[in-house]
Parts: C-alpha cells; structure tokens; sequence
C-alpha cells in the first residue's frame, strides 16, 4: 500500500478526473441530513458531502437494485434482460459500508455465484472515506470500523488535506487520472492520521458486547423476548430495505395484458414478511411474527457467525434511524441478554 497527500480544494479537480475515465457517484446531502449516492454527472463535484454518516439505502443497490428486470419471455421463451453497469467509480464509502459490500459480495459472487451481481461488481472501484462516529454507529463493537483490502483507494480527512491509501492497481489507475495533484506524504501528516485514527477510537457513544453472543442466542433459542419485540415491529422491513447486508429478495413475474409476454423481476424482499417464505399448500416456514423478528436477528449475530466468522451486521446504525417502531438493534440484544441473566450490558455515551 502506498500513501499521499491531496489537498482539500483540490478534490473536486480529482473526482472531475475521474469522471472523464469512469461513471463517479459520490454521497449527497439532498435535504437536512438526508443522504445518498447519486451520479457526480447530475450532483456536481462540488456537492459532494464529506461529512455524512450513512445514506438512506447502501451500496448494494449498485449490484443488487431495489427492482430489476432479469428476463423478457413469451412463448418462444426466455431472454435474459441485464443491463450491465458502466464502468464505475463508487466514492466515500465508510468502512460499514465497505464491509457491507463484502457480506454481499459473499452471497452472491460465491455461495450463490450471481452473473448479473458479478457483472456489475466487477465494473466497480471502490473510494473509501473516514467518518467520525454519532450515536448509532457501532461498528466498532462488530469488528468493522477498520478495512483491509475492501477498497481500492481510502481516504481520511485530515481538515486541510486527506491522507490517501492506494492499495490496489484500480486505485493506482485512479491516482494516475490525476497524479500531479498527488503529493508526498510527510512524518507530520502520518502524526496527524494516526492522531485522529485515535481520536475515532475514542468518539464511539455505543457499543454492546458480541464476543459470547452467538452462544448466548444459541443457548436462548425460545427467548420470550422475539415475542414481546413483537408486539411492537410492524414489520413493515424497513430495517431490511436500508441494511448493507439484507439480501432477501423476491421474484415477480408480470404478465403483459396482452397476455402473450411478460417480465420475471426481481426485488428486494424481508424476511420479516409475512409472505416471504410462504410455500406451497400455504405453509409458512415462519407463521409467527417473533418466529420472524427473532429469524432476522439471529442471521445477523449467530447463523452467519457460525458459517463465515463474523457477524453479518456491520454496526452501520441505519436500521436505529430508520425504524418507525424505534426498535434499536443494540437494545434487541441486551434485552436477550438481560433475560437469560447473561449481563454484558451495552454502553451508551
Ligand atoms: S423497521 Fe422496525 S418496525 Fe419495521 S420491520 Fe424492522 S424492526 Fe420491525
Ligand atoms: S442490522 Fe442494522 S446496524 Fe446492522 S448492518 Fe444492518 S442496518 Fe446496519
């Protein structure tokens, strides 16, 4: 990995650079502290925003949109209808997000090898960009506030100037779109990364312990806690639509009227729905509705622990904002542990 200096006023002249070789979308302040990744061509460099925290839907809907179109038939057959993405440059994902992608790239470009994600994903470079934490971000408790290797070129803010990390040959190519405004890093520059690295390390509000919860959920299967979560969750799936690493999804066909073609779409689904894994005959894998509540968080926290390592919840906070019911990831466990007496009581600040 090598490291540079860019200037903050010359970013824009950067990202600019960028564009004449790559499709840029960079994160966006649309209105008051609502965010979102939106082409650099329509936003304007300028617009960019430096200093959002999660944006309403994540990554993923560059590789895996909220709806597509996968086929065209009729009665002669199928014919397969995937746009592929132009080449892209994907700027200011936080570390979550980052790891986001990752959890995503897993289930679709290896336990269930999707051409249309790969397409797609291989088209992307990734940007990514520091952040400091708020009160809903707990990626540090999940293991995901630092990346390696998930990005192509990484930059931390250090007010005046970023510190830059180039770590692949795609962000290699991408300093080369505009290597004179690049400069060498100096000892008071890595003082000042390491500084603020220290200072973020610090800024966490929230935290809840996750070392022994997969054996806690393990061993508290029938919690009456899902049912009491319950009574409050509409399931209504919001948490799933923004979450970086929900990857239900659902497959419509839609008949024209004219009844000879149609379209088989695939969207975005929850496994909190009630129709979501409705089989044949009428039978629901997961009738109930804590049976479900209780699913959604234990893929998070103990299945994909137990399959690939880690938890699947990136610590991102975006399910605590977006939840009409003000159901908060964090306090979901903590009650599963406060009623199993298994204290590790989460930390607010
Ligand atoms: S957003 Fe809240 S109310 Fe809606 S399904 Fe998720 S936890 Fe339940
Ligand atoms: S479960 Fe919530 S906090 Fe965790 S990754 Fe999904 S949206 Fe983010």
């Amino acid at each position: 990995m090598e490291t540079f200096l860019l200037e903050r006023q010359d970013l824009p002249a950067f990202l600019n650079a960028c564009e004449a070789h790559r499709r840029v979308h960079i994160p966006v302040e649309m209105e008051t502290h609502h965010f979102i990744f939106k082409p650099l061509a329509e936003a304007g460099a300028a617009s960019v925003a430096l200093h959002y925290l999660r944006t309403a839907l994540p990554p993923k809907k560059y590789f895996f949109p909220p709806e597509e179109v996968l086929y065209r038939f009729d009665a002669e057959g199928y014919t397969p209808q995937q746009p592929d993405l132009p080449p892209m440059i994907l700027f200011g994902l936080h570390p979550c997000d980052l790891h986001g992608v990752d959890v995503v790239d897993h289930f679709f470009a290896r336990d269930y090898p999707d051409r249309t994600y790969q397409n797609r994903r291989s088209q992307a470079w990734l940007i990514g960009l520091g952040c400091m934490p708020d009160a809903h971000c707990f990626c540090q408790s999940q293991g995901t506030e630092h990346v390696d290797g998930l990005y192509d070129m990484f930059l931390w803010d250090l007010g005046p100037r970023f510190y830059v990390m180039v770590r692949t040959e795609a962000g290699h190519d991408m300093l080369h779109m505009a290597r004179a405004l690049f400069k060498p890093v100096t000892d008071s520059d890595r003082q000042s990364y390491l500084a603020l690295l220290k200072k973020r390390q610090s800024a966490f509000q929230l935290s809840m312990p996750v070392a022994d919860l997969p054996q806690v959920l393990e061993v508290k299967q029938d919690c009456a806690v899902w049912g009491e979560i319950a009574q409050t969750c509409f399931t209504c799936g919001a948490c799933s639509m923004v979450c970086p690493t929900c990857t239900c999804y659902d497959m419509l066909d839609r008949l024209e009227l004219n009844g000879e073609c149609g379209t088989r779409c695939r969207t975005w689904s929850s496994c909190l729905f009630r129709d979501f894994d409705r089989g044949a005959g009428d039978h629901h894998f997961r009738r109930d509705r804590g049976d479900r509540v209780k699913n959604r968080y234990y893929h998070k926290e103990h299945g994909y622990v137990n399959g690939f390592g880690k938890p699947s919840c990136v610590g991102c906070g975006r399910c605590i904002t977006s939840c009409p019911a003000g159901i908060d990831v964090v306090s979901v466990f903590t009650k599963v542990r406060r009623a199993c007496g298994h204290g590790g009581e989460e930390t607010r600040s």
